[in-house]
């Protein structure tokens, strides 16, 4: 049963309710402002990456891959279908070449095309 308290709480929830601007956005129209610390799409400034695979080693769901490819080139792949975005390799990053984005849009269909590719000069490795 409501009680005479109960109903003028609701109501005075209610009437707040009523005249404050809603929360909710009219997605996909609308996005909500990020704070600026976001943790998005993790990415990489390939000029500054010095393939030191710290943040391969770091990345507790190993969603970084760090390889050397057959035409002698340096492939650093992030995969968004593992990330879990907690920012540990961009943490450890001492170059600033890994980045955590404000990009959150990722959901695809084909899981290979959650795989982001970052190519590095190999006389740059470590
Ligand atoms: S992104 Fe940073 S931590 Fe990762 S390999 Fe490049 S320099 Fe090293
Ligand atoms: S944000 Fe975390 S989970 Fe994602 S790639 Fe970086 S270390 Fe790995």
């Amino acid at each position: 049963m409501v009680t005479k308290r109960g109903y003028f709480a609701a109501l005075k929830e209610a009437m707040h309710n009523i005249t404050s601007k809603p929360v909710t956005v009219m997605f996909p129209k609308e996005h909500v402002e990020l704070p600026q610390d976001y943790r998005g799409v993790p990415t990489v400034d390939e000029s500054n990456c010095t393939v030191c695979q710290r943040c391969a080693r770091v990345c507790p769901t190993e969603a970084i891959h760090i390889v050397e490819t057959q035409d002698g080139k340096i492939e650093l792949t992030v995969d968004l279908g593992r990330c879990c975005y907690c920012g540990e390799c961009e943490a450890i990053c001492n170059f600033s070449a890994m980045k955590l984005s404000t990009e959150w849009l990722t959901a695809d269909f084909n899981r290979n095309d959650l795989i982001r590719n970052f190519h590095v000069e190999k006389g740059k490795k470590k």
